[in-house]
C-alpha cells in the first residue's frame, strides 16, 4: 500500500515538473514583460537575418526579443548541406547552422517567443506588434520575415524536397549534381540564373517554362539560350516528379498539344518566384511592386518608419543568400542601437 502511494506521489511529482518545464519559457516571458513592458528591440523572424540581428543586439546588451514566426529557423532549415557559408570548410547542415546561431544569440541574452505577427501599429509612440498570443511594445523593430518560395504543388515535390532531389536553391545544392542531368522550372531571371549556375556542374540542364518566351531580362535570356548545356522545353509544365527513393525524372506536359513526356534527371530546381512575407506590415511600411520592403535610398535596412528596419529576404530579391541575410541582419542591429541612443 505504502509503495503504491509512493509511486503515485512520484508520478504526480514528475508530471508536475514536466508541466512547469513546458511552461517555463512563456511563463518567464510574461513575468519579464510585466517588469519591462517596453522592449528595446523586437526582432520578427528567426532565420539567418533575424538571428544575426539577435546576436548583434544582445551583444550590445539590448536584450532583444525574437518572435519566432511560422517557420522557426527560416528557409535554411529546409536545406540539407550549406557549403558556401564562410567558416565551415566541410560545409554545415542548414538546420545545424541555424541551431548554432540560435544558441549564440541565447548565449548573449536573446529571448525567444513562439508567436506569429497578425498586425502592427507603427503610428506615433512605441511600436506595437500584435501577435496571436501577445502584444509586444518596442522602441525599435527589426523585420526579418523572409520570403516563401512558390512551389508547384505537383506529386513528388514535397516527398523529394531537401536532399532527395527537389531544391529551391542552385547556389546551395548545385554542386551535389556534378556530371548529372537536372531540370529547372521557371522562365524568369531566377530560373535563368539557376540554370546558368548549374551548367558549371551538370551535364544537361532542362529549362522548363510554361510559355514560349522567357520572362527574364533580355541579356539574361541571351546568355541562357546561348548556353549549349541548357535545353529549353517551351510551353511545358511539370506534371509529376518521379522517384521512388529520390528524384529519377519528371513527367512534363506540353500545354498546347497536351502530350506528356518523361525526362530522366536527378534534380529539379524550382524557380517560379518568391512571395516576401511582408503583408502584415503593409499598412505602415512601403513595399515595391513585388511586395518586397522598400528601403530608404542609400540604405540596405532603413524603412520609411524611423526605428523600423528590415533585413534578409523580405527586402532582397537580388541576392537571397544566407550570408547576405546575415549581413543585413547585422546592419539592422547596428542601426537599431544607434536609433535607441538617438544617434540617427
Ligand atoms: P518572376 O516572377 O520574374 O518569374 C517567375 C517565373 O516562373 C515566370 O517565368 C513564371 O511564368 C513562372 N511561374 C510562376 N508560377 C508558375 C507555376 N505555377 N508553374 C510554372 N511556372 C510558373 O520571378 P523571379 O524569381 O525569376 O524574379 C523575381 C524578381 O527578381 C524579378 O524582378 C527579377 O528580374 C529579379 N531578379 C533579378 C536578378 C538579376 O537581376 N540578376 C536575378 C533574379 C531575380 P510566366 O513567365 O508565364 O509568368
Amino acid at each position: 500500500m505504502e509503495t503504491k502511494t509512493g509511486k503515485i506521489k512520484f508520478m504526480a511529482c514528475t508530471v508536475g515538473i514536466s508541466f512547469i518545464l513546458l511552461l517555463k519559457k512563456s511563463f518567464c516571458y510574461s513575468i519579464f514583460t510585466k517588469m519591462n513592458e517596453v522592449e528595446k528591440v523586437v526582432i520578427v523572424g528567426s532565420g539567418c537575418a533575424g538571428l544575426t540581428a539577435a546576436i548583434y543586439t544582445s551583444r550590445a546588451a539590448l536584450l532583444p526579443l525574437v518572435i519566432g514566426g511560422p517557420q522557426p529557423g527560416g528557409q535554411l532549415t529546409m536545406t540539407n548541406e550549406v557549403e558556401n557559408f564562410p567558416g565551415f570548410p566541410n560545409g554545415i547542415n542548414g538546420f545545424e547552422l541555424m541551431a548554432n546561431m540560435r544558441l549564440q544569440a541565447e548565449h548573449f541574452g536573446t529571448r525567444f517567443v513562439d508567436d506569429e505577427v497578425k498586425d502592427v501599429d507603427f503610428g506615433k509612440g512605441m511600436k506595437k506588434i500584435i501577435c496571436e498570443r501577445n502584444t509586444y511594445l518596442s522602441q525599435t523593430v527589426i523585420v526579418a520575415t523572409g520570403a516563401s518560395p512558390k512551389l508547384l504543388g505537383v506529386k513528388g515535390e514535397k516527398e523529394f524536397f531537401g536532399g532527395k532531389g527537389v531544391s529551391i536553391c542552385a547556389t546551395c545544392d548545385g554542386a551535389f549534381y556534378r556530371g548529372k542531368d537536372v531540370a529547372v522550372v521557371g522562365g524568369g531571371d531566377t530560373a535563368c540564373e539557376e540554370a546558368l549556375f548549374l551548367t558549371n556542374f551538370c551535364a544537361k540542364v532542362y529549362l522548363i517554362h510554361r510559355r514560349d518566351t522567357l520572362r527574364a531580362s533580355k541579356p539574361m535570356e541571351k546568355r541562357t539560350l546561348a548556353n549549349g548545356k541548357i535545353i529549353p522545353l517551351w510551353d511545358s509544365i511539370v506534371d509529376e516528379i518521379i522517384g521512388p527513393e529520390k528524384v529519377s525524372g519528371i513527367r512534363v506536359e506540353n500545354v498546347k498539344n497536351k502530350s506528356k513526356t518523361e525526362i530522366a534527371c536527378s534534380g529539379v530546381f524550382i524557380a517560379i518566384g518568391h512571395t516576401p512575407n511582408s503583408q502584415q506590415f503593409a499598412k505602415y511600411l512601403h513595399l515595391d511592386d513585388d511586395g518586397y520592403f522598400h528601403r530608404k535610398e542609400d540604405s540596405f535596412v532603413e524603412t520609411n518608419v524611423g526605428g523600423v528596419f528590415v533585413a534578409g529576404d523580405c527586402a532582397d530579391k537580388t541576392y537571397r543568400q544566407a550570408i547576405t541575410s546575415a549581413g543585413t541582419g547585422a546592419m539592422a542591429a547596428i542601426l537599431a542601437e544607434k536609433y535607441i541612443c538617438k544617434k540617427i
